[in-house]
């Protein structure tokens, strides 16, 4: 109905799945693809306005526009890195405030007999809940879709759909200030995924030179104000996101082309890596500014997420099968992961309706992690003794290292406290770097099951969170475990470092959950710096990924069907050659001659029938098909009270203003238009998208679905021998069309 992220059609909650916008019924399979998710514009509209604009175009404007998409590119990419180093920061100051607080309250100086650990233990509740609840507040209540870690909501934006509220300054305000919170409040989720998120909302705000919710407009980069422009920008923008998580440049530009293949070139991928090189180094130096341990621009910073430097990463080529068989494990614990967290999310939905409701649910699931991590701690009976520079032979440094002594003797700690209660960087770091004999098995026996389970819950909430962490850090305990195994069967010395096996295991933890390929890979790669184990890591997410998608589908890819997005998936349905273009197409269409009333416009836009976004326009003397005209276009039209005098030449509307309202669309009932212009005409011509895609009724779906799927179509209209329009086909009908025919597992043949 209109183009806009701010004006919605839908409800807030739309951004998660609620029970009447996903039509979801606990263990109902069929995902309904809701008509309320809006598609994006990737089409560029070769109207006769923007081809009189193209013809008074010189080189240098070009040249500028090119130059300006660089100087935008730097932007994204230098304040992306800002945002990184100031979530960090923020989050290592109130952990550590916290850490230093519980610390005292748990073992004062003075007392060095037992002491109580009621209070502790209730100020440890008391501080997480709070936090958390915080954040919680100001998702459910300022932006909902600022939950969760924000990459299922660019995918979708990447892949054509426009997901409300998602690219808004406020968005990412909540999306950072709640990460921090939920992280200092000890959730079990990581701050890397919602940097993608944060770098995706900069890009589409600096460049369109606007902000919609501080209600500023300039003028500055209008020209870039269409979906077309704003998605590369977007693109850009989540690779900086990436880059400054896991201090990995390449990763994030193959995590764009991953999630939007569709529209990749050249010189767009040039600017991505540039974007992120950009995001890379403002994390490095900002980070390296802020913290007194570290020189200022020695490399020493790469990322929010450091898995730190692997020197003793030999393997052994027999190893090869066994890590494999890890990438196994990797998969089916993911696919229980997913499976597990789809259950809870579709329970979630009927039975947490109100946004009150929302927050208190992340409170309980705060106490609930606290409580855990308390009895963990307690539990566990291993301790080390403390010394000077942290765990002994550790890669930790004591300032990073905040120990618990709890059921320990004095001058140790409880090794749990490493996991337990820290930040989850410090516990994945502690898990990649500590010596073999470092962490009993029993300890991680009994970290991985309840942290295996908490982040499973925590997944879904109304809170800004990522999973990344929790994948690796699930991941690099069993990969530990399998060490000790080994290590019990075969010896210490014949096989590789424990480093080694919790990489692995880490890799195959998180591409169980996550299934992304390539990306992935090479952003593990980047971030630990080390080419030796790129073999292992490959087999492992190959493998991985295969054995969780006989199972199900990712995480994100899970959460987007439940939410009921049209999103197009890579490959078209099965059997989709079998099927024509009548078989998805909806007739009759609404259309328009291209001289046509304003009665007709007006009532057909007002019609409370249908929202189409998109009309055929035929010609008003041979019905012969013209192209087609957007929503947004006849709107301005009619606003602009251009009406058609064949007597005098026309006014037309720029390619400015044609853009001057994007992306907020009014209502045809804000035009203006009153009762005695209803009989006057409207020339649409000079509107008309001319080079448009049409399909024959002999087009197959299979074809339609590459179509849509490589140039991001928003509408294709079907015509008939005479080249008379008799159908349209949008990205929903075809994505309608898997969702459903995946639902009750039957391909229907086309009859026509
Ligand atoms: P979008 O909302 O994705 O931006 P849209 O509103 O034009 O685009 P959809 O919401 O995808 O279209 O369409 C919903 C249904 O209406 C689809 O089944 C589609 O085929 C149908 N439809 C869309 N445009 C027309 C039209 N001009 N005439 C008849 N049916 C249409």
């Amino acid at each position: 109905m209109n183009e806009d992220d701010d004006v919605l059609l839908i409800d807030d909650d739309v951004a998660e799945p609620s029970s009447e916008n996903t039509g979801i019924q606990a263990g109902d399979e069929l995902y309904k693809i809701k008509n309320e998710f809006e598609s994006l514009n990737y089409e560029i509209v070769q109207n006769r306005i923007r081809q009189d604009e193209l013809r008074r175009h010189n080189k240098t404007s070009s040249t500028t526009k090119e130059l300006e998409r660089w100087l935008i590119c730097f932007f994204i990419g230098a304040l992306t890195g800002a945002i990184g180093v100031v979530i960090t920061v923020s989050i290592e100051a109130l952990s550590g405030l916290k850490q230093k607080w519980l610390n005292n309250l748990f073992h004062p100086r003075e007392v060095e007999s037992h002491v109580s650990s009621f209070v502790p233990v209730l100020v440890w509740c008391w501080l997480d809940t709070s936090f958390v609840l915080i954040s919680g507040l100001m998702c459910a209540f300022l932006a909902p879709v600022a939950a969760g870690s924000g990459i299922p909501q660019i995918k979708c934006f990447l892949n054509g759909v426009r997901f409300p509220k998602v690219i808004r300054l406020k968005t990412l305000i909540v999306k950072v200030l709640g990460i921090i919170l939920a992280v200092s409040g000890g959730l079990v989720c990581g701050k890397e995924g919602p940097m993608v998120h944060a770098g995706a909302v900069l890009a589409g705000g600096i460049s369109q030179g606007n902000s919609l919710s501080l209600g500023i407009t300039t003028s500055i980069f209008e020209h870039f104000r269409d979906d077309h422009e704003k998605r590369d920008f977007v693109a850009a923008g989540a690779a900086a996101g990436v880059s400054a998580a896991f201090g990995a440049p390449v990763g994030g530009v193959l995590f764009a082309l991953e999630e939007a293949a569709s529209f990749w070139n050249q010189p767009l991928t040039w600017r991505i890596f540039f974007c992120s090189m950009t995001s890379f180094m403002s994390l490095n130096y900002g980070l390296t500014a802020m913290k007194t341990d570290l020189q200022f621009g020695n490399f020493s910073a790469v990322g929010l997420l450091n898995f730190g430097k692997f020197d003793n990463s030999m393997w052994y080529y027999y190893e090869l099968p066994l890590f494999v068989l890890m990438g196994v494990i990797g998969g089916l614990l993911g696919a229980c992961f997913v499976q597990l967290n789809k259950v809870i999310t579709i329970n979630r939905i009927h039975l947490r309706p109100s946004r009150l409701a929302k927050t208190l649910e992340t409170g309980c699931i705060a106490l609930l992690s606290t409580c855990a991590y308390i009895v963990m701690l307690y539990v566990n009976p291993y301790c080390r003794d403390e010394t000077e520079d942290g765990p002994a032979g550790s890669a930790i440094s004591m300032k990073e290292f905040q120990h618990l002594r709890m059921n320990c003797g004095p001058h140790q700690y409880n090794t749990m406290s490493l996991l337990s209660f820290g930040t989850p960087e410090t516990a994945v770091k502690a898990m990649f770097h500590e010596p073999y004999d470092f962490f009993h098995s029993t300890t991680l026996l009994i970290f991985l099951p309840i942290y295996w389970l908490l982040a499973c819950l925590t997944y879904g909430i109304s809170v800004p969170s990522g999973l990344f962490v929790p994948a690796l850090l699930c991941g690099a305990t069993w990969g530990r475990l399998v060490h000790i195994l080994m290590a019990t069967i075969c010896g210490v010395e014949k096989i590789s470092d424990p480093s080694v096996y919790a990489l692995v295991g880490a890799a195959a933890g998180l591409a169980g959950t996550v299934r992304m390929t390539l990306s992935l890979c090479v952003i593990i790669i980047e971030a630990t710096g080390n080419l030796t184990l790129a073999l292992p890591i490959t087999a492992v997410l190959i493998t991985s990924k295969a054995v969780g998608d006989l199972f199900n589908k990712g995480i994100y890819d899970t959460h987007i069907h439940l939410w009921g997005v049209p999103i197009l998936e890579w490959e078209p349905p099965p059997n989709s050659e079998l099927i024509k273009a009548t078989g998805i197409m909806s007739k009759p269409v609404v259309g328009f001659r291209s001289v046509e009333t304003v009665r007709n416009l007006y009532n057909e836009l007002a019609s409370s029938n249908h929202q189409h976004n998109g009309f055929p326009v035929t010609d008003a003397n041979n019905g012969d098909y013209q192209g087609l005209v957007l929503r947004s276009h006849i709107l301005l039209i009619l606003k602009n009270r251009l009406f058609y005098d064949p007597s005098r030449p026309q006014d037309l509307l720029s390619l400015t203003e044609l853009r001057s309202a994007y992306p907020r669309y009014f209502s045809v009932s804000e035009t203006g238009i009153e009762e005695v212009d209803m009989d006057k005409l409207v020339d649409l011509r000079p509107y008309i998208n001319k080079s448009v895609h049409m399909l024959t009724v002999e087009s197959t779906l299979e074809s339609i679905f590459r179509l849509f799927r490589a140039l991001g179509l928003r509408h294709a209209v079907v015509v008939d021998k005479a080249l008379k329009p008799i159908g349209i086909v949008t990205r929903k009908d075809i994505a309608r069309f898997r969702a459903e025919n995946e639902a009750v597992h039957r391909i229907p043949i086309d009859e026509f």
